[in-house]
């Protein structure tokens, strides 16, 4: 008898991750996601935060992220 152990975890291909969302730059730990909070303007500019409940940054920018 073959006993097959297969380390697959350890096989696994790189996994590339597209990162749509924003790493906070002020603790580096949360990703900014939008608020739901839009001001219009010339520019609609989009209300952004960090989502590290302990962090509470915030940022306006053109683009939502998510
Ligand atoms: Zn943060």
């Amino acid at each position: 008898m073959k006993e097959v152990i297969a380390n697959v975890i350890a096989e696994m291909p790189e996994v590339k991750e597209i990162e749509k969302s924003c790493r906070c730059p002020k603790c580096n730990i949360g990703y900014l996601g939008w608020t739901g909070l839009v001001l219009k303007g010339e520019v609609d500019k989009y209300m952004n935060k960090c989502d590290n409940i302990v962090c509470d940054y915030k940022k306006l920018s053109n683009e939502k992220y998510s």
